[in-house]
């Protein structure tokens, strides 16, 4: 079968997903083009990426960013046309040039490029879970009324995607007989710490996972599971399931990468070696397998698996996420952007570690009840919560520290 080359827009290009994507198709030259790669703040890296791969189009934030990247392209004779923030993002996430949209942007910024390219039907590859969790069904129903394909790439919802049968749809994952998915989670580098000495952890400690290699926000998500917890409202997003039908089985080998358990006692789990290769090898060219450069499952070496429930009183972001699944309207989205406020505030080293679960408590609690009907809706509730989650910070540890 002779398959056509795919057109892929990375966003977030320069971050760990970008730099795992770049990696698998590398390997496939004559599978996949890259047609755009966009960036934040990292001109440089964006710069040296460009200019190995001259994509036709980079987006990098406005101003002195964009004005360096041009320049070092006029010197160095690349063609790549630079584009500027979110209109560039917008352009290239909806470009028709382009078949396929890998989301790699971190936090709420890439809900709108995101959504931009479900509006326009591509085939997205959803790393960045933020956006899902903002913007719940809205995100869902663009899918469907978009001919969209969404293919998950967090390699928890990838392994769901694995084990459910090809044709299923997200209303009817009960007619398949599927009772619960199992969401599988490392703990994190926390997990065994006596609790008391949680409060003193800094940035770099939560940073060093002990099986994944990760941008810093994920990786102190993952630190204090509320990474888990947004995971958790993806998987309800993405299966159709409610949050009593998920369950967080913490497994720190990371070799099972989630489960699915059926009515009839089968349980079907992926396993893989923990490199996000495989997730998005296996979405890149679906439903054809591909190489990913991931070093094959040495069983022998990994020699036990083990399972613990997920201890919510260590861990209390868990519990807040299911506390907003289950409110619904804003609270995902309070949730979500007082979490993204908190763990910016423990990196710079204003917040403690154990007060970002007490931050977004609080602004949850303060925001109350808001109903969500349109993607304004939501981007004027995630100001709102970023703006009260800014002032309870500011209350607790000092407005200028
Ligand atoms: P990262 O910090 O390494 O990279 C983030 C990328 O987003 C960079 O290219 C950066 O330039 C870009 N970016 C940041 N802020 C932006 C903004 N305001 N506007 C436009 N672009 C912006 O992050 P990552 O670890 O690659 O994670 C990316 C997303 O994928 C996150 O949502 C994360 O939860 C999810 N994810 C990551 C992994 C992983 O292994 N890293 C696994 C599963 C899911
Ligand atoms: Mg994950």
């Amino acid at each position: 079968m002779i398959r056509s080359v795919r057109s892929l827009t990375l966003l977030g290009a320069t971050g760990s997903i970008g730099k795992s994507t770049l990696d698998v198709v590398a390997r496939h030259p004559d599978r996949f083009r890259i047609h755009a790669l966009t960036a934040h703040r990292n001109s440089e890296r964006l710069i040296s990426l460009c200019l190995r791969i001259a994509p036709r189009f980079a987006v990098v934030e406005g101003g002195d960013a964009a004005r360096e990247v041009q320049r070092v392209f006029r010197a160095e004779g690349c063609r790549t046309e630079v584009l500027e923030g979110l209109q560039g993002l917008l352009q290239v996430a909806t470009d028709p040039e382009s078949d396929t949209v890998v989301a790699g942007i971190v936090g709420g910024a890439g809900l709108l490029p995101t959504l931009a390219a479900v509006q326009a039907g591509k085939r997205v590859l959803l790393a960045n879970k933020e956006p899902l969790v903002m913007a719940g069904s809205l995100f869902m129903d663009a899918v469907r009324e978009n001919g969209a394909e969404l293919l998950p790439l967090d390699s928890e919802h990838n392994a769901v995607f694995q084990c459910l049968p090809g044709n299923f749809s997200r209303d009817g994952l009960t007619e398949l007989g599927v009772r619960r998915i199992l969401l599988t989670a490392s703990g994190g580098p926390f997990r065994d710490l006596p609790v008391e000495t949680l409060s003193a952890v800094t940035p770099d400690q939560a940073c060093a996972h002990p099986n994944w290699s990760m941008g810093r926000k994920i990786s102190v998500d993952s630190a204090t599971m509320m990474n888990k917890g947004l995971e958790l409202i993806e998987a309800c997003r993405l299966f159709g399931l409610p949050g009593s039908r998920v369950e967080v089985v913490v497994h720190p080998q990371s070799v099972i990468h989630s489960m699915v358990e059926y009515v009839d006692g089968s349980v079907l789990a992926q396993l893989g070696n923990p490199d996000m290769r495989t997730p998005i090898a296996h979405a890149l060219d679906y439903p054809a397998r591909i190489e990913s450069g991931v070093e094959p499952l040495d069983l022998f070496r990994v020699g036990r698996l083990d399972f613990q429930a997920a201890d919510q009183d260590r861990f209390p972001c868990l519990r807040l996420a299911y506390e907003a699944l289950a409110e619904g309207g804003g609270a995902c989205i309070a949730l979500n952007a007082a979490n993204e406020v908190a763990v910016d505030a423990f990196l710079q080293g204003r917040l403690g570690f154990t007060d970002i679960a007490g931050l977004i408590a609080d602004t949850v609690e303060g925001f109350g009840a808001c109903p969500v009907s349109s993607v304004d809706d939501v981007l004027l509730a995630d100001r709102e919560a970023r703006r009260l989650a800014g002032s309870l910070l500011d209350a607790l540890v000092g407005g200028h520290a």
